[in-house]
């Protein structure tokens, strides 16, 4: 029996999180992927792209990301030879295989990690510093080899990543052996730290150490961690003449723009958020809320892509010409969203990933799942190819041939790449995909991501519910959700309506649940006394749509792109008729689009196919403009595939936004 049907409108948020927004991850391992879209993901994660990541860092192939702790622990000679954030890289390994095991225990890697944090324990210095980079010149005797010499060797963004893997390998092994290794590294960091001056304080370049120190404070419940994670926060402020690329020219509380290197700015805010979530410091709301706001309305890319320019100035044309400096892999100004030479580092996506998944537990809105959502299914997944084990830094939306640009990363996948962060950071958010899933609140159960697979969650003031979600999810949006069991109490599921659907309809056990407000871009509020068996269907219209930008977004002038679901499509130059430029093709008005299921396709894919206008482009040589003249053209209907998915087979020029044909 239905005893209350609603949907709730936005909480307002004036200043800490109350009991009734907040909303909690579930432990790792709760919910897994069963079949279809994400298991096929997960399969890849543990039969390809883990292994074969543990043998490109534990061998000297490329860089000697494992044998750095074996040199440093005095086990093995050699030189640090690698980026000073290879040991950030190698934790976020560790902490995929974790969350790994946590659905699938596996004697195999448990013992391997054991083996492998051994090393790392050993390779710690008694004070708790821990950077390979330093430890192995001042084992070779180089007393000149200190801590924090220089901020850009990235000693907070690596204990930062060790302290996040330490708690997961605590939560899913019960083992405390790295969770110690880390505390002592936070402890070195409470001590160093104590009393900084201006130029210790600049010592936060990516700053994963905030999100790292959270997650110390709730796995131990050690409140010295929230209250250093405050004080590294706050330290902030004291940098005198900073700049927009480390988002230090001004106090955090008056930060209202986002600026500056978009991975920096992204981790910056997702701690920042982590530490409003547990301290209910309700004046870091404001900067939150703004620098989210502007980039959602002004700099994100349609795939959720964060950061245009590889290379640029802030702030832009200010008149303020003192405070301009060089920014780098950074967000440019309001509206700037080249296609071609767009920078969208893998970590910088990902980021924002982590920043909306702590602000929808600070909030309970929709709004921040949809973003994660556009990001995961786009720009994350597009950063790794269909076998697993090439990978993208930059994630641009139009790739021509020849680049009419050069430009410093690759525009096909590798193996390795010099800036390994990416890599392993997408292994572990592939990773934690099925604990971005659902949460619980109060007697609430949350269904953020569609995906067949099973949940055991322990929901506040209910008990266990099992449920059980079927679907073909992005391919239709058909989703069916089951109750196995659940105590005899009510509770409310809380089902999220995607912004991008235009209606959605709901049934419960076959019969349809009419007056039922589904707003898309909310959380749908069912409350009642479930029974085992209930089944709810829920149907997310999704037709295949053209996007078009805001009109101030000079590079999509008269452009659309194609979306359907929350997946952003693309024309690969493969797939138009031979010797076609992509920058001949027009989309026409009437696109007729027409899906196609085509399971031999990259892994299994729908296309769209729909009616492009190829227009004959003349005699460009030498010339930069000349007079109008209408292009001879033909029409032809070609196939679009998911964005993600580009760069498979052979290279081949690629968009995703296409002018419209007149
Ligand atoms: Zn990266």
């Amino acid at each position: 029996m239905l005893v209350c049907l609603l949907a709730l409108p936005f909480p307002i948020l004036k200043g800490q999180p109350s009991d009734e927004s907040r909303v909690y991850p579930l432990p790792h391992g709760s919910s897994t992927w069963s079949s279809g879209f994400w298991a096929q993901r997960w399969s890849s994660l543990k039969q390809d792209m883990i292994p074969s990541m543990w043998e490109l860092m534990k061998g000297d192939t490329y860089k000697p990301f494992y044998q750095h702790f074996l040199i440093a622990a005095g086990l093995q000679e050699g030189q640090y030879h690698g980026a000073q954030w290879n040991d950030g890289d190698f934790y976020k390994w560790m902490e995929a295989v974790c969350l790994m095991m946590a659905v699938e225990p596996d004697e195999k890697w448990d013992t391997q990690l054991d083996t492998i944090i051994e090393t790392i324990a050993l390779a710690q210095s008694p004070d708790g510093y821990l950077h390979t980079p330093t430890l192995i010149k001042q084992r070779q005797g180089d007393t000149q080899a200190k801590p924090f010499q220089d901020r850009f060797n990235f000693e907070m963004y690596n204990m930062g990543h060790l302290m996040t893997t330490a708690c997961v390998h605590h939560q899913v092994t019960g083992k405390k052996t790295l969770l110690d290794v880390a505390l002592k590294s936070a402890g070195f960091l409470e001590k160093a730290f104590e009393n900084p001056t201006p130029e210790l304080a600049r010592n936060a370049v990516c700053p994963s150490h905030y999100m790292g120190l959270m997650d110390l404070y709730r796995e131990t419940g050690q409140q010295r961690w929230l209250d250093l994670a405050s004080h590294l926060i706050a330290m902030r402020d004291l940098v005198e003449e900073g700049g927009d690329d480390n988002q230090d020219r001004q106090p955090l509380r008056e930060h209202e723009e986002i600026h500056g290197h978009a991975v920096r700015a992204n981790y910056l805010y997702a701690g920042v958020t982590d530490l409003f979530l547990e301290s209910g410091d309700a004046s870091l709301w404001t900067p939150l809320e703004a620098t989210w706001k502007n980039l959602m309305e002004k700099k994100v890319y349609l795939t959720g892509g964060c950061g245009a320019l590889y290379d640029g100035a802030a702030p832009y044309g200010s008149a303020r010409q003192t405070q301009i400096t060089r920014v780098h892999q950074a967000y440019g100004r309001n509206y700037q969203l080249p296609n071609l030479t767009a920078h969208n580092e893998t970590c910088a996506n990902i980021g924002s990933m982590l920043w909306q998944w702590k602000l929808f537990q600070a909030t309970g809105e929709a709004r921040f799942i949809d973003a994660l959502e556009r990001t995961l299914y786009n720009s994350l997944l597009s950063g790794v190819d269909l076998q697993g084990k090439h990978f993208f830094y930059v994630n641009p939306l139009q790739h021509l041939d020849p680049p009419p640009v050069d430009l410093r990363w690759s525009r096909e996948r590798v193996r390795f790449v010099t800036s390994f962060c990416c890599p392993p950071n997408l292994l572990r958010i592939l990773a934690h995909t099925p604990s971005y899933a659902y949460a619980v609140s109060d007697q609430t159960l949350w269904v953020n991501l569609y995906g067949s697979g099973n949940l055991q969650a322990d929901c506040p003031n209910v008990g266990p519910v099992n449920l059980t979600q079927e679907t073909l999810y992005p391919w239709n949006g058909s989703i069916t959700l089951k109750i196995e069991s659940c105590p005899q109490k009510p509770f409310d599921l809380a089902l999220r309506i995607p912004a991008w659907t235009p209606s959605a309809q709901l049934t419960l056990n076959g019969k349809p649940l009419e007056n039922l407000l589904c707003e898309p871009g909310k959380f749908l509020h069912l409350r009642r006394d479930w029974r085992p068996e209930d089944q709810i269907k829920l149907d997310l219209e999704m037709p295949a749509q053209l996007i078009e930008s805001h009109p101030l977004v000079e590079e999509n002038r008269s452009q659309v792109a194609l979306q359907r679901g929350p997946l952003v499509y693309c024309l690969e130059g493969i797939d138009l008729p031979k010797n076609t430029a992509m920058t001949a093709v027009a989309i026409e008005e009437d696109f007729q689009p027409r899906i196609h299921h085509r399971p031999n396709l990259l892994d299994d894919v729908h296309v769209i196919e729909g009616r492009v206008r190829i227009q004959e482009p003349g005699d460009w040589d030498g010339k930069l403009y000349r007079p109008y003249q209408k292009p001879r053209s033909t029409t032809q209907r070609v196939a679009f595939i998911p964005y993600y998915a580009w760069a498979n087979r052979r290279p081949s020029e690629m968009t995703v936004w296409l002018p419209l044909a007149h």
